[in-house]
């Protein structure tokens, strides 16, 4: 008998065939469209939706919009309908998309490696307060992101963003997206190596090209040569994190497969080296793997991350040196862990060339078009013409010369941006939520602010690094899932009985060489009113009960 019945291991090997045989990866010949994206994305490629937009929207207005591209392929060109004012998250989950839908949109620009002039930091200012009722909110992906956009504005705002070298191609949608990058890069006295050309590269290569722009779903990828990790590089789908080799010097250690929201993992690293002058062509590798064996079937299983949960880091790197590089990667070291847990790079530091950057904290990156264009002035001013957002919701000026920087800080928390921050301001990060998304089922922006006011109030003393991230939903923008203490926006029953905004509390979660999930309390949810209460009662159990060198996650 037993030489006959199949094994335990043969019989999970075929199932596991038998459930990827229909996951439509296109490498393995499934190009028909299973569902109703991979459909309008074979119609017709997102990029093409411009001309569109130019000759027929932006002219004949909202209504001439065809579906497929108002709720699908103006993601390629950052655009995304903004929620209808005054529908609470209750109704979130039942009403169909078009009852959510706003007039209006969401515009985010793209910002890669968060590099800015600081003219084109005013221009950013501008258009928000012409165009976008002076919405501008810094994201936690180096990106700034509009509201109220008309669609008969968005020709005339391409015109400006792109005058001063500024794009919103490829923002969204299921293309490669912004490239994050080390806001201290070429810049910072402790760099192992400046990404800047690799990224420049990248974008060269890979932004608006039709054959990267109809992936399974979004790519999200990082590169940075500082020793902090600055770029969240462990919930990338691809990133280069700076090593130095023993043999070949600095370089970038290669991380794949990480990502957030539903089955959350952290990247994993395939033991590769990759110098400079490599990084696009791998970055290549990758997306080309992604494009053709990603899985398309099912939207909640078309990131990067489950084809390597399937095939694993050690096969995930042949694939890649055989069918996509031709040639074998070398081996090299893992990053060593940061010796500083902030990695925003708040607060004024010394360049390698002497002079200073300067780095600050607005709430939860909610600044406005008329706050932005004040800082542009205020850094050129002070003898700078560079400025850096960072993956933490805040922003740098570069360059300023060290007898300008005390009057530079005095400027900006003038304007309320602090440089010497609380811990509350510094780590609470909050996504969009209800105001705008349509997604959301609660309100975060406000929240966070408020949240930030009360714990400062009420914890003056308190002066550990603590991250708090809040979401309005189950997804992820806000990276909850790897803060210390992560807020997951949802309905909540209150002591009476009614069901009102709140939370479900991770706590412990961490990035870094110890990264991880906070753990889901169980049972433990607050209501939003409770929130303050409750970060508080957190907070002061850790300080009293801290040891010496622990972090809030350990
Ligand atoms: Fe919207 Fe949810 Fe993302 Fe927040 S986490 S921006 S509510 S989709």
């Amino acid at each position: 008998m037993a030489a006959t019945s199949e094994s335990a291991a043969d019989a999970t090997t075929r199932r596991k065939a038998g459930r990827h045989r229909g996951e439509g990866q296109w490498a393995v010949g499934h190009h028909t469209p299973l569902n109703g994206n991979e459909q309008f994305k074979k119609d017709d490629d997102g990029l093409n939706v411009r001309t569109r937009i130019e000759t027929i929207y932006s002219k004949a207005g909202f209504d001439s919009i065809d579906p497929n591209d108002l709720r699908g392929r103006m993601r390629w060109w950052g655009l995304y309908t903004q929620r209808k004012p005054g529908i609470d998250g209750g109704k979130t989950a039942i009403l169909a998309p078009e009852e959510l839908d706003d007039r209006y949109f969401m515009l985010r620009v793209r910002i890669d490696g968060g590099r800015l002039t600081t003219g084109q930091l005013r221009v950013i200012g501008e258009v928000s307060q012409e165009f976008a009722r002076g919405t501008a909110d810094l994201t936690d992906r180096q990106n700034v992101q509009y509201h109220w956009i008309r669609i008969e504005d968005v020709p005339e705002i391409w015109r400006r963003l792109e005058a001063v070298g500024l794009s919103t191609t490829e923002a969204c949608g299921d293309t490669p997206r912004v490239i994050l990058g080390s806001p201290v890069a070429g810049i910072a006295e402790d760099e192992i190596i400046d990404g800047t050309p690799a990224i420049d590269e990248i974008h060269r290569r890979f932004i608006g090209n039709k054959d990267f722009s109809n992936l399974p779903r979004k790519f999200k990828s990082a590169v940075s040569g500082s020793p902090l990790l600055d770029v969240v590089h462990e919930i990338n789908d691809v990133a280069f994190v700076g090593v130095d080799h023993p043999e070949h010097g600095p370089g970038f250690d290669l991380w794949v497969g990480g990502g957030l929201s539903t089955n959350p993992r952290i990247g994993v690293r395939l033991g590769a080296w990759v110098p400079l002058d490599e990084v696009p062509d791998v970055y290549g590798g990758v997306i080309g793997i992604f494009r053709d064996y990603g899985y398309r079937r099912l939207r909640n299983r078309a990131r990067l991350k489950f084809l390597l949960a399937d095939w694993g880091a050690e096969k995930f790197r042949r694939v890649l040196e055989e069918e996509y590089l031709r040639r074998p990667l070398l081996d090299g070291p893992a990053p060593a862990a940061p010796v500083e847990q902030w990695r925003d790079h708040v607060g004024v530091h010394r360049q390698k060339d002497g002079a200073f950057y300067v780095g600050f904290a607005p709430r939860v990156g909610r600044v406005d078009g008329t706050l932005l264009v004040k800082v542009a002035a205020l850094a050129e001013a002070h003898g700078s013409g560079r400025l850096r957002t960072t993956a933490e919701q805040k922003m740098l000026v570069l360059d300023v010369p060290e007898e300008q920087v005390e009057s530079l800080v005095a400027g900006l928390e003038a304007l309320d941006l602090r440089v010497s921050p609380s811990p509350f301001r510094r780590g609470t990060m909050a996504c969009t939520g209800i105001e705008f998304c349509k997604l959301a089922i609660v309100e975060t922006k406000g929240r966070g602010q408020s949240l930030i006011d009360e714990l400062e109030r009420r914890m003056p003393d308190f002066d550990q690094p603590v991250t708090i991230n809040i979401n309005g939903c189950p997804n992820a923008c806000a990276r909850i899932q790897v803060a210390d203490i992560g807020l997951k926006g949802q309905l909540v029953v209150d002591d009476a009985g009614n069901q009102v905004e709140g939370f479900q509390v991770h706590l412990g979660g961490a990035l870094g060489l110890e990264a991880g999930f906070g753990r889901k309390v169980r049972g433990l949810k607050v209501t939003s009113a409770e929130l303050p209460d409750y970060v508080e009662r957190v907070l002061t159990r850790f300080a009293e009960q801290r040891e010496d060198g622990e972090r809030f996650a350990t």
